[in-house]
């Protein structure tokens, strides 16, 4: 590389520049997309490929029951919110002068619904897992995680003094091993699982972890239900509560970013954990608390949680991943997902690239995932899918799927 004319970057800037460079000759090299949204449709902005300005649906957000693009829920909730409450900051942590009656109602609210002890609020699922996880844990935790756990549990791992074991991805069997070799030297087990898998959509079986706990008294259970809060169990509580096991989960972790179409997350857990965690968990000590406006958005959201208009979309969004999942099992596809998030995998980048243009033409923006997102050789199309779909643009999208 000449640094000596190069206007552009100084000899500070050159590590930065050249691990971009690392990533660009790679093919890894990110940038943020420039998107202009118009509710459930978006479209690229400067857009230079083949189909220029072409508005399409979102299928690559996680906005799974659409209540992130519902003007009309919006209008609601603006309508009924008292002026005093539009406090668009709480301008300090909540153990400062943070603490609203907003924040303090949520976490009530949440509480009665879950039938637990406690939740405690964070101000997103990051948050919540770089928090927890270091705070709860010490030398003598174990902290055993499924192998395919998201990139935030893993910093909250890492941010822990406790000795570390991945197991294969979902292999209780093996969970269990590593349990058994390791419980006679720890006086505590964490096992940290996802409920509904990011990238593969498929599930933990939350039932088995159950079982396990009732086995080994040293056992804790940290299950992230980020893809499964509003769109699983009869209340929209996750899976452990379709899988009647909300009792048995020391550490229930939920975000409000995903289909809450809301900000923030929470833990639902007992009271002694709360007040430790109060005590303890730095990305909550040390973190200004959500504006008041945001918690007053996500407390109407879930007060409505119930209603049959909910559940009727969650038994809708659920209809409609299983016509996908056989649709595409009909090209070939091997489908393991159970869930809304439904992974196209075709092996090589180049497919993948050519299916989500493919995809893109038929009007439906869902991205490719390569490695190192992904293994080698499992590169893929994730759709992940949404409510707000209408019964035609089902029809359009099993057409676009269909194999050449
Ligand atoms: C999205 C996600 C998070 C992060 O939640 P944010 O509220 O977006 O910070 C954490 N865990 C899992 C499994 C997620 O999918």
């Amino acid at each position: 590389m000449d640094l000596d004319n190069s206007s552009t970057f100084t000899e500070k800037d050159f590590f930065y520049h050249k691990e971009l460079d690392h990533l660009k000759q790679n093919g890894n090299l990110r940038h943020l997309p420039e998107i202009i949204h118009e509710g459930k449709l978006i479209y690229l902005d400067n857009d230079t490929s083949t189909i220029p300005n072409k508005k399409m649906i979102n299928l690559s957000s996680n906005d799974y029951l659409g209540i992130g693009t519902d003007s009309e829920l919006q209008r609601l909730f603006i309508e009924q919110l008292p002026k005093e409450d539009f406090l668009l900051s709480a301008s300090s942590a909540r153990l400062m002068t943070g603490n609203f009656i907003q924040h303090r109602h949520l976490e009530s609210q949440l509480a009665n619904l879950y039938n637990a002890e406690s939740a405690l609020i964070f101000s997103s699922g990051y948050h919540a897992n770089i928090g927890i996880l270091p705070a709860v844990s010490d030398r003598n935790t174990l902290i055993l995680a499924d192998k395919l756990v998201h990139a935030s549990l893993i910093d909250g791992i890492r941010l822990s003094p406790a000795e570390f074991i991945r197991y294969p991805h979902g292999d209780i069997e093996k969970a269990e091993a590593l349990i058994q070799k390791h419980q006679s030297t720890h006086s505590r087990i964490i096992l940290v699982t996802e409920s509904i898998f990011s990238m593969d959509g498929d599930e933990a079986p939350l039932q088995k972890l159950v079982s396990l706990k009732r086995k080994y008294p040293q056992l804790l259970l940290y299950v992230d239900e980020a893809h499964a809060v509003g769109v699983r169990g009869a209340q929209g509580l996750g899976c452990a509560e379709e899988a009647d096991v909300l009792g048995e989960i020391d550490f229930l972790c939920g975000t409000f970013g995903k289909a809450f179409g809301s900000v923030g997350a929470y833990l639902i857990c007992r009271k002694v954990i709360r007040d430790y965690l109060i005590n303890k968990a730095r990305s909550f000590i040390f973190n200004t608390a959500l504006p008041p406006l945001n918690i007053a958005w996500t407390s109407f959201v879930l007060d409505q949680i119930c209603s049959p208009r909910w559940v009727q979309r969650r038994q809708s969004l659920s209809d409609m991943a299983q016509k996908i999942h056989r649709a595409a099992s009909a090209q070939g596809y091997l489908i393991r997902s159970t869930s809304h998030i439904i992974p196209l995998v075709e092996g090589k980048s180049e497919k993948a690239l050519e299916k989500a243009e493919k995809l893109r033409k038929a009007g439906f923006y869902a991205l490719a995932v390569r490695p190192p997102t992904v293994p080698e050789g499992t590169s893929r199309v994730r759709i992940s899918l949404t409510a707000a779909l209408e019964p035609h643009e089902l029809e359009e999208l099993i057409i676009a799927i269909q194999r050449e």
